[in-house]
C-alpha cells in the first residue's frame, strides 16, 4: 500500500507540475481555505507533498483546465492526484490554524489581520493599499492586492496593536515558526520601511518570532539599520521581473525604481542584515528569458542575495489572467540551474531566519538546492 507521503513522480517534479498546472479539486473544502486576492499567493491551496507544504492554484483559469485532479481526502486525510486517470501522486492539506477563529476585542477577525502561509508561516500585508495600484496604466500586471480589500477579506491598515495580537495567538495556538510582513508601497520616500519597523517593533515585543520584512528600496540606505534594530530579521526587495524591457511593461510604475537602485539598495542591505538574508522574488514566465533569469541569479548570489526564483501564476481579475503559466520543463529546468548555484556557494533557503526562501512553498527552488 503507497503511504500518503510518497509518489510516483519524484516530489520536485510533481510540485513543480502542480504549481504549473494547478489541480482541480474533487472536494474543494479539503483542508484549509483558500485565499482569492491580496498579496502572494492568491488563488492558491496550502497541500503538503512528501512533507513540504506548498501552495498550488487551485481558482486559476488554468487550474480549472488542469490535467491533475486531486480526489477528494480518504480516512487518513491523504489525497490521491491523478493525471489524465493515472496516479501521479498523494496530497495532504494543513488544517485550519485555530488562531483564523479569533477576533479582536472590536471585532475584527483575526484572518483579516494576518494568515497563515504555507506549513508555519504568519503573513500579512500590513498596508493593503499601493502607490503602484491606483492605475491600470502603472499598476503590477499581476499584482491583486486590491481584490481582497474589495471583497472585504483584510483590512487596509493593520495596526501594530492588532498585529502583536494575532502574533502572539499564532505563535501559541499554531507553533508558527517566522513571520512574513509585506506592504503596498505608500507615497513616501520610505517606500514604506516606516510602516515595517512601526510594525515589527511591536510584535517583537510580544513574541520572540523572526520576522521577514517586504518592501521596494527606500530612498534612504538607513533605513536598513533601522529596520535591523527594530525587529526585521531578513529583508525581501523584490525584482519580480529582471530585464528592463519586461518590467516596463508589466510593472510600469514599479519599473520607475531602475535596476541599479535595487543593486546599491542589497549592496548597503547585506552587510547589515547578513549574506543569505536579503532576499528577493523573481517570477518566472513573464517574459524574462532563462538566460536572463540566471544572469541576474548570478550577480546576486555572488552579492549575497538570495534569489527566490517562482513561477509566475496568472491571478484571476488581474490584467494578466490570461498570461499562461511557464511550462514545467522550463521551470524544472530553470529552478534546477538556480538551485546548483546557490549549491555551489553554499547559500541555502534552510539557512534563512525568515521569510518567503526559508517558507519555500511558492516554488520547489530549495527541493534542487541539495
Ligand atoms: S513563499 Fe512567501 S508568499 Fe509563498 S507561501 Fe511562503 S511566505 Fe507566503
Amino acid at each position: 500500500m503507497t503511504t500518503p507521503s510518497s509518489s510516483s513522480l519524484p516530489a520536485s517534479r510533481l510540485i513543480t507540475e502542480l504549481q504549473s498546472f494547478g489541480v482541480r479539486l474533487a472536494d474543494p473544502r479539503a483542508g484549509a481555505p483558500s485565499r482569492r486576492g491580496g498579496a502572494g499567493p492568491s488563488d492558491h491551496k496550502a497541500m503538503t507533498v512528501d512533507g513540504r507544504t506548498v501552495m498550488v492554484p487551485v481558482h486559476t483559469a488554468g487550474a480549472f483546465s488542469s490535467p491533475y485532479i486531486a480526489e477528494p481526502p480518504g480516512a487518513d486525510g491523504a489525497s490521491l492526484v491523478r493525471r489524465d486517470g493515472v496516479a501521479m501522486g498523494r496530497v495532504t492539506f494543513p488544517r485550519q490554524p485555530r488562531f483564523h477563529a479569533l477576533q479582536t476585542m472590536d471585532g475584527i477577525p483575526y484572518s483579516k489581520i494576518a494568515v497563515l502561509h504555507g506549513a508555519d508561516v504568519l503573513a500579512t500585508t500590513v498596508l493593503q493599499t499601493c502607490i503602484r495600484y491606483q492605475s491600470r496604466t502603472k499598476t503590477c500586471q499581476f499584482c491583486s492586492i486590491g481584490q481582497s480589500l474589495a471583497a472585504g477579506r483584510t483590512i487596509a491598515r493593520k495596526t501594530p496593536e492588532q498585529l502583536a495580537e494575532v502574533a502572539r495567538a499564532a505563535v501559541l495556538l499554531d507553533g508558527v515558526r517566522h513571520m512574513v510582513m509585506t506592504t503596498g508601497t505608500p507615497a513616501t520616500p520610505d517606500r514604506g520601511a516606516a510602516i515595517l519597523c512601526e510594525s515589527a517593533a511591536a510584535v517583537k515585543a510580544a513574541v520572540d518570532l523572526p520576522i521577514q520584512g517586504q518592501c521596494e528600496p527606500p530612498d534612504d540606505d538607513r533605513w536598513f539599520a533601522r529596520l535591523r534594530d527594530a525587529g526585521i530579521d531578513t529583508l525581501g526587495m523584490h525584482l519580480e521581473a529582471v530585464t528592463p524591457e519586461v518590467r516596463a511593461r508589466i510593472m510600469p510604475g514599479k519599473a520607475s525604481v531602475p535596476l541599479e537602485r535595487y543593486y546599491s539598495a542589497f549592496e548597503a542591505a547585506v552587510p547589515v542584515f547578513g549574506r543569505g538574508q536579503v532576499s528577493t522574488y523573481i517570477l518566472a514566465g513573464l517574459g524574462d528569458s532563462r538566460e536572463a533569469i540566471l544572469a541576474m541569479a548570478e550577480r546576486l548570489i555572488g552579492m549575497g542575495v538570495y534569489p527566490f526564483v517562482v513561477p509566475f501564476v496568472p491571478v484571476s481579475g488581474t490584467p494578466l489572467e490570461d498570461h499562461p503559466a511557464p511550462p514545467p520543463a522550463f521551470m524544472h529546468d530553470l529552478l534546477s540551474a538556480v538551485g546548483g548555484m546557490l549549491k555551489r556557494a553554499g547559500m541555502r533557503a534552510s539557512d534563512s531566519k525568515a521569510g518567503c526562501g526559508k517558507c519555500g512553498a511558492c516554488s520547489a527552488l530549495s527541493l534542487f538546492e541539495d
